[in-house]
């Protein structure tokens, strides 16, 4: 994933696709609808990414004000993404 240290309290764009199994998000368009792929612990996830490219789709982290971090940490309601699903169920 694409680290942006620079601008570390910039609002960050909402991510395109979700994994629906794992929760894997990516900003990609070219990972959409690709195996997911994602590794944790050994395991390889085989989901697939679906799209969740459009901005209802999602809302902003009041918890940090969608800039993924609260202080130096990254914020634990989002996973630092900024960004939550609005209808996880629905994709
Ligand atoms: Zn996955
Ligand atoms: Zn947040």
């Amino acid at each position: 994933m694409a680290n942006t240290e620079l601008s570390p309290d910039a609002i960050k764009p909402h991510p395109l696709g979700v994994c629906k199994l794992c929760g894997a998000i990516t900003y990609r368009k070219e990972s959409l609808n690709q195996p997911c792929g994602r590794s944790s612990r050994g395991h390889r996830c085989s989901g697939s990414f679906s799209t969740a490219s459009r901005d209802a789709g999602w809302k902003s982290c009041t918890s940090c004000s969608g800039t993924g971090k609260q202080g130096i940490v990254p914020c634990i309601y989002c996973q630092g993404i900024g960004w939550n699903l609005a209808k996880p169920w629905s994709l």
